[in-house]
């Protein structure tokens, strides 16, 4: 585009989940201009400061531009060569299973699509894993135990069309703006509509909040039971639904029963009053959406949580019409179509199971591949546990960071130092992971991709290039493509674009499939070059077939779910045991997100307006702990436990609870404010999904 001005190019926002469209345009210097695109069903033109900071991020400065063997210079042969023959040759002697990929929400659905077949169908191991792990794991896990598939019900317009939002474990208002600003302008031009806010500190959203519960960290699966009980005592039970469509209910309400209103007030931390006014709003507003993120899903109960409230949803019947249903929003670009190409651990391509022999069967036939992997690989915190265990002799690392963002951070760090063999994609040259690498890939960076992504609501859109590709930079998908031809699969990996690529993935969502999977885009099997550069935004599924009824915006309302009876299954859960404290902590410590940066700030972080609006890491604490630890607001903390101690500025607030404190995760080693927060996370995950508990660590906290 800098060559030509003037022209605009219609494109998606890199950061999070809501997948906001972006227009890109270039003046006659060549400066890049982004608009929210107006034409885009998620943000009809809005964008968030993030969003519309982006022409700020692109220049090249930190760049990769050309790719690395132990730190000199190499051509792309030389560097391919290598990952090909050390690959090959750990496989040779120790078996599939010595391999591991780890990979990102930030690719395209292209390159996670080559990334899950070279591993599950060429190399023959599912040890092939995603940052998205620690994203929306427990969402896809509570998806498949309740639908029998990994299924969003609903559509953003639900949040506009419903009569209560519950947003629970979310802070809307800074991880995902322009969904917040859409139910924002529908309350105010429908004043009825009501919020519910449930988080442990009084985060931004609850500016739209007309209920703020400060729910203890981990009480939302006794909250969602005690709410079942209240929908069976006062009648609100669709019992035609229930009975059509569903088994287990009463299992699950025996449950949800056995929580007395003592156990439910100690895990929750909320009084009987306001229980009871939550579940009084839920009940009497017809069309419910219950929206959910991090705080549910990063939690060592989190696919317990989805359960509990999807529960609620199909003892109602609210799901699947308009302004009704349950609703994951995920943190990243394109962890949707991450785990719709099968880039879990625990999933195949084209939301298929692994566990499943027939659906194996059929992937492998597919591919035409020499071999399958039979059984689930390695989640995130394992794989990276086998790493420090010597069981993994090869790693490639895409896209992502993970000696910052794991749990238990300096242990990643130390297993990446041991590991014989690392090999990180990345736009940047310096960060805390590549650090460790023993070869560099310079990877396509925003702006510079060509590809799709999936948003939150199913919707597909595509990521289109506007930028040259600086430096020797390539794509991801071109990168794994290159490996697998060199180890031997040269037809299976012989792809000239990205819509070859997208082509091969539709047509194995449609490949046997007779309407018992829910993921089908066979419409798009046969797309071409032009057809896929001009491809809107749309909904899948998308199967072959007449007219605009082929894209569905919602699932479920009539039932069809996706288990082996089509029935939705009730979870029948329990609340947690609650924890003794560790000896000396006296703090929770909660993790996440700040309104302006993303992730480890590789691209926020060179926008001077975007820093702007907080310089540095913070510890936000409670004005009543402060006062009694003699912390002054600004003054230096130190937040430790036996994993390390990190050193941040003190923000004394009342939107936080006495006892928690919250940090967020951008800060790392590479900024001068260093405050690695995950060194002080322990590696504790849920048992059914493997998404670490990233917002519940016992920490101590004293002035610096
Ligand atoms: Fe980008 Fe999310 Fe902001 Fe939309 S809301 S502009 S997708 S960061």
């Amino acid at each position: 585009m800098r060559d030509e001005p003037g022209l605009e190019v219609r494109t998606t926002c890199p950061y999070c989940g809501v997948g906001c469209g972006v227009v890109a345009s270039s003046n006659r210097q060549g400066v890049v201009a982004v608009r929210g695109d107006p034409e885009h069903p998620a943000n009809f033109g809005r964008l968030c400061s993030k969003g519309s900071a982006l022409a700020e991020t692109l220049d090249l400065d930190g760049r990769l531009l050309y790719p690395e063997i132990r730190g000199e210079r190499a051509t792309w042969d030389a560097a391919l060569d290598t990952v090909a023959k050390r690959f090959s040759s750990a496989i040779a002697e120790h078996g599939p299973d010595s391999v591991a990929f780890y990979v990102s929400g930030q690719l395209l659905t292209e390159d996670y699509y080559v990334a899950n077949k070279l591993m599950k169908g060429f190399i023959g191991s599912a040890n092939i894993d995603t940052n998205s792990r620690l994203c929306m794991a427990s969402s896809v896990a509570g998806h498949r135990r309740a639908f029998g598939s990994d299924t969003v019900p609903g559509t953003y317009e639900d949040l506009e069309l419903a009569d209560l939002v519950v947003l629970t474990g979310s802070n809307l208002a800074w991880c995902h703006p322009v969904l917040y600003q859409r139910i924002a302008a529908a309350k105010a031009a429908r004043p009825g509509m009501k919020v519910v806010l449930i988080d442990p500190r009084r985060t931004m959203t609850a500016d739209i909040a007309d209920l703020h519960l400060p729910i203890a960290p981990d009480g939302d699966v006794a909250l969602f039971l005690g709410l079942l009980a209240h929908i069976h005592d006062q009648g609100l039970v669709d019992a035609a639904y229930v009975e059509a469509h569903t088994s287990g209910f009463e299992t699950a309400l025996a449950a949800a029963r056995a929580v007395g209103l003592s156990e439910l007030t100690a895990q929750t931390g909320l009084t009987a009053t306001e229980l009871d006014t939550f579940y009084r709003m839920w009940g009497a507003a017809e069309k419910v959406v219950t929206v959910y993120s991090q705080g549910v899903n990063q939690s060592a109960s989190g696919t317990d949580k989805v359960n509990a409230i999807i529960n609620c949803h199909i003892a109602t019947g609210r799901i699947g019409r308009p302004g009704t249903g349950p609703f994951s929003v995920t943190g990243q670009p394109n962890a949707m179509g991450g785990r719709e190409v099968g880039g879990l651990a625990n999933m195949l391509a084209a939301h298929m199971d692994i566990e499943n022999p027939e659906h194996r069967a059929l992937v492998q036939r597919f591919w035409k591949s020499p071999v399958i992997a039979d059984r689930p690989g390695l989640k995130a915190v394992d794989l990276f546990k086998a790493v420090s265990e010597g069981r993994i002799k090869a790693l490639w690392i895409m896209a992502t960071n993970p000696v910052d963002s794991l749990p238990d951070a300096d242990a990643v760090e130390a297993a990446l130092e041991a590991c014989p063999f690392v090999v990180v994609s990345d736009i940047v040259a310096e960060t805390d992971t590549i650090r460790h690498a023993h070869v560099k890939l310079p990877s396509l960076g925003w702006g510079e991709k060509d590809g799709t992504v999936t948003n939150s609501e199913r919707r597909i859109s595509r990521q289109r290039p506007f930028l040259p590709a600086p430096g020797e930079a390539r794509a991801d998908w071109w990168q794994m493509a290159e490996v697998g031809r060199r180890m031997g699969y040269e037809a299976a990996f012989n792809y000239t674009d990205a819509a070859a690529i997208f082509r091969e993935y539709a047509a194995q969502t449609a490949f046997e499939n007779d309407g018992s999977r829910d993921l089908d885009i066979g419409a798009c099997a046969e797309i071409n070059r032009e057809s896929y550069d001009a491809l809107s935004p749309f909904q899948w599924p998308l199967p072959v077939g007449e007219g605009d009824a082929r894209s569905r915006a919602r699932f479920f309302a009539e039932g069809g779910y996706y288990t082996a009876d089509r029935r939705a299954c009730f979870v029948s859960v329990s609340p947690p045991i609650k924890d003794t404290a560790a000896a000396g902590a006296s703090f929770t410590l909660n993790t996440g997100r700040v309104r302006d940066h993303w992730h480890t700030m590789t691209r926020t972080g060179k926008s001077a307006r975007l820093s702007a609006h907080i310089a540095e890491a913070f510890a936000e604490i409670n004005p009543r702990d402060a006062r009694q630890l003699g912390i002054d607001d600004a003054s230096l903390v130190r937040v430790a436990n036996d994993r390390g101690e990190i050193v941040v500025r003190a923000l004394i607030t009342p939107r936080q609870q006495p006892g928690n404190i919250f940090v967020p995760m951008h800060w790392t080693d590479q900024w001068a404010s260093s405050a690695r927060v995950d060194r002080l996370v322990a590696p504790v995950v849920d048992p059914v999904s493997g998404q670490p508990a990233l917002k519940k660590t016992a920490v101590t906290l004293t002035k610096f």
